[in-house]
């Protein structure tokens, strides 16, 4: 008899998950705390690793048909806006590492995911409005409460409750908050059409300054363009607030990013003019993981940014949460409730390394994209010479 596997979390780890365990055989229920499924109104970027899982998912017919592809990738100097490297993605990307590079608005992403799950039914059962409040074990049995009302029992459970998870406290010894990073990022979406013809671009963009570096892309097809400003502001400085959305402040997020970015943007700076609204984001994250027992502890699994959150310098973390839900449904499938332990052991020893090394890549790439004086010329002689063979990075897109 398949196992009954509990899913706290409903982002795009959670449904990754349990489209993947219910591809799978097993039979899975799913607890999101807020009222709707949603994602916040922003761009993703989504390597051939990633999107080569969506196909083993049944989803990536329907996310291409969502997102942009984008003909290449450019980097340039914030300030002049002066090219150091550009590497071609579109068919050349798709061909050599077997997925296509693609770019998305995260609520189709996620209502992809969400529409497949939905299609699993009755193997799937989604409840909204279900805050996990305790999770607690008796005997080979994982029961999760919401409150004082609702219960559920499952054979495991899958802790897909980001950043800062609950489910945590119940794998790791001595749980401790993430790490504030004291860097921000503002985020903005523009219809292509609103933007005068110069800032239009089908390529992801990249821009590299002192302390801080922006990205762009299309999303939605071509339709839109998302950027995103990603600059070192202090504890307590600029951008840093609440994520609550109830707390978000528009004009305050720009005047902020604004006194941010100071004099070091000139080569983005009609681009960010052009954008009609921004929202900050804290940037938090934690030391890279230094073993499986990290990820899991007997019929408790994590998964995602509750296991491994990273900064956003690689572009991976959704991308590491949907390779986690793969790699678990493998391990997982044809297991029965007693066989789940050892399936979920498999899981986190199969994980720990790819996911530690991409949280520890996207530290590194953050003082690479922010570096200043000596380092900053180094490295863009090194774009200049080395150019798309920087950029590409066969590790991570054959994994
Ligand atoms: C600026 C920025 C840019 C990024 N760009 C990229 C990119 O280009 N590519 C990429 O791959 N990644 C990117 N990421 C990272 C990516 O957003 C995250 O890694 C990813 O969203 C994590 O997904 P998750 O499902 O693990 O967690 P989340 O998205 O945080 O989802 C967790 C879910 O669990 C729910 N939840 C929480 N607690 C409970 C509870 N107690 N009970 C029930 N439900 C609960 C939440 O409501 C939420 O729906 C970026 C991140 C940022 C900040």
């Amino acid at each position: 008899m398949p196992a009954r596997i509990l899913i706290a979390g409903g982002g795009i780890g959670g449904l990754a998950a349990a489209v993947a365990l219910a591809r799978g055989g097993q039979s899975v229920e799913l607890l999101e705390q807020a009222a709707a499924f949603a994602e916040v109104g922003a761009g993703i970027q989504l390597g051939p690793n990633v999107t080569r899982r969506l196909k083993t998912l049944g989803v990536l017919d329907a996310a291409r048909q969502l997102a942009a592809r984008p003909t290449s990738v450019a980097v340039r100097d914030a300030q002049d806006g002066a090219l150091l490297a550009r590497m071609p993605l579109a068919d050349s990307i798709e061909r050599k590492y077997g997925g296509p590079y693609l770019c998305m608005h995260r609520a189709d992403l996620h209502s992809v995911l969400l529409q497949a799950a939905r299609d699993l039914a009755p193997r799937v059962e989604l409840n909204t409005a279900a805050p996990i409040t305790q999770v607690a074990a008796r005997g080979d049995t994982v029961c999760l409460g919401s409150g004082s009302i609702r219960a559920w029992e499952g054979d495991g459970l899958v802790g897909a409750d980001g950043l800062w998870s609950l489910v945590r406290a119940r794998v790791v010894e001595e749980p401790t908050p993430p790490r504030a990073t004291g860097h921000t990022a503002w985020r903005a979406l523009a219809r292509i059409e609103a933007l005068p013809a110069a800032l239009r671009s089908t390529e992801v963009q990249v821009w590299l300054g002192e302390r801080l570096h922006a990205v762009a892309y299309p999303v939605r097809g071509g339709a839109w363009l998302n950027l995103v400003i990603l600059a070192e502001v202090p504890p307590g400085g600029a951008g840093a607030r609440t994520q609550d959305p109830a707390d978000w402040d528009q004009q305050a997020d720009m005047a902020a990013l604004l006194t941010a970015i100071g004099n070091r943007c000139h080569g983005v700076s009609a681009l960010i003019e052009a954008m009609p609204h921004w929202r900050a984001w804290q940037l938090n994250d934690r030391p890279p993981l230094t073993g499986p027992h990290e990820m899991v502890r007997g019929r408790v699994a994590l998964l995602g940014d509750s296991a491994h959150p990273m900064l956003p310098y690689l572009a991976q973390g959704a991308g590491m949460a949907i390779e986690d839900a793969v790699a678990l449904a493998e391990r997982v499938a044809n297991c029965d409730a007693e066989s789940l332990p050892g399936a979920f052991s498999r899981y986190a020893a199969a994980r720990w390394q790819r996911n530690a090394r991409v949280q520890a890549r996207a530290r590194r790439n953050g003082e690479v994209f922010h570096a200043s004086g000596a380092k900053r010329v180094a490295r863009d002689a090194a774009l200049r010479v080395l150019g798309a063979h920087l950029l590409d990075n066969p590790w991570l897109y054959e994994g």
